[in-house]
């Protein structure tokens, strides 16, 4: 197989900085992994190439022989790949990359069933008011968790007695047999009968809580929301989930939050955006009028002579507050011209007085269209 450059593998030019091989590496790693692409046959053959380049580049003393000889011998680079299978190049130092990123940065451990559990993660779904977002609340909350059992302090074993670890696991919970074969011995491990993997076993078991350490409880709980919070935010309260069992520590409570809309007010991002009403007076001859506000003091708007429905004014700081400080988004209020229903008889004359005044014509004369339907008595 000739060899491809390197860089070009990687996509990256030639002097480029370590940390952006690896970034490069993980992003081409990530899509061309065997067990995600799609193409299984060709991804395997660029995954391999895209390993090779990664050993020699990420080396400064490989990285270095290659750039001055185009190749890095006999001894680093291709030939170590040789004599492995599909997943050779994971045998090297990729390895631990690659369970980085398909396992989130940890191997995933194997549950030891007879040891310490921690306790599951729980979620509660809370809606807020925008006016309790705004200000900030704390807001008591009833759940029901599994807690440690009061009884037995979450040991499963009724008063006065203990658990006892299981004679015929030696509490590990699971039984090893080791088969001879001719090609050598073969382990294998199956979950202890007598104890269910537990590893112990609790003859005289809680009356309360039936052995099991946990009992269903209910939990009242003041969370503090911060003010600026938007729905969609959740709040962590390490440690309020379940409780753990044989002694593992509790999960955690999230607290997913919704904001309900508001009859006036729309929120996008740290702003507020309000329709006001104002008079068809007020939009030609300005006016100084008064805007409700989530806070307690509403704000006043200048409108100024000649406003058209439907123009937004900025009220620089009425908005919601930052949920990590440091002021306040902008209230946006769009004027729309209001025209009224019903006129006083004083209020008509005038009106039409200032429409003679601005040449209007008030009786318009029919349209040919009118006169047509009038000519044939149609309604
Ligand atoms: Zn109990
Ligand atoms: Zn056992």
């Amino acid at each position: 197989m000739p060899t491809r450059d390197y860089y070009e593998v990687l996509g990256v030019p030639r002097g480029t900085s370590e940390s952006e091989i690896k970034r490069a590496y993980r992003q081409l790693a990530r899509k061309h992994h065997p067990d995600v692409a799609e193409d299984k046959a060709h991804a395997s053959e660029f995954f391999k190439e895209i390993n090779e380049a990664y050993e020699v580049l990420s080396d400064p003393g490989k990285r270095e022989q290659y750039d001055r000889f185009g190749t890095v011998g006999n001894g680093a680079g291709a030939s170590g790949f040789g004599g492995f299978g599909d997943f050779g190049p994971f045998a090297g130092e990729g390895f631990g990359e690659i369970f980085d990123m398909f396992f989130g940065g940890g191997r995933t451990q194997s549950r030891q069933r007879g040891g310490p559990q921690r306790g599951s993660d729980l979620r509660y779904d809370l809606e807020i008011t925008l006016e309790e977002a705004y200000t900030g609340v704390d807001r008591e909350i009833t759940f029901s968790h599994l807690a440690q059992c009061a009884t037995c302090d979450g040991s499963g074993a009724a008063p006065g007695t203990k658990p006892q670890t299981c004679l015929q696991c030696g509490g590990t919970g699971q039984l090893r047999q080791v088969r001879s074969t001719p090609l050598g011995q073969f382990v294998t491990a199956t979950t202890c009968s007598r104890c269910g993997g537990e590893g112990r076993i609790t003859p005289d078991p809680c009356p309360t809580c039936h052995g099991r350490g946990r009992t269903e409880q209910e939990r009242v709980l003041s969370v503090h929301i911060p003010a600026g919070v938007d729905g969609g935010s959740r709040i962590r309260i390490g440690g309020s989930g379940e409780a753990g069992v044989r002694g593992g520590p509790s999960g955690d409570l999230y607290v997913y939050l919704s904001v309900a809309e508001h009859e006036l007010f729309k929120r996008d991002g740290l702003d507020l955006s309000l329709a006001m009403p104002i008079s068809f007076s007020q939009a030609a001859l300005g006016s100084e009028v008064s805007i409700p506000t989530l806070s307690d003091e509403p704000a006043s708007l200048r409108v100024p002579a000649g406003t058209q429905t439907g123009t937004i004014f900025r009220v620089r700081g009425k908005g919601m507050p930052s949920v990590r400080g440091g002021g306040h988004g902008d209230l946006l209020v769009r004027v729309n011209v209001a025209v009224p229903r019903k006129l006083t008889k004083h209020q008509r004359e005038l009106l039409e007085e200032f429409a003679r005044a601005g040449g209007d014509q008030l009786e318009e004369e029919k349209s040919f269209f009118e006169r047509v339907k009038d000519a044939f008595g149609v309604e």
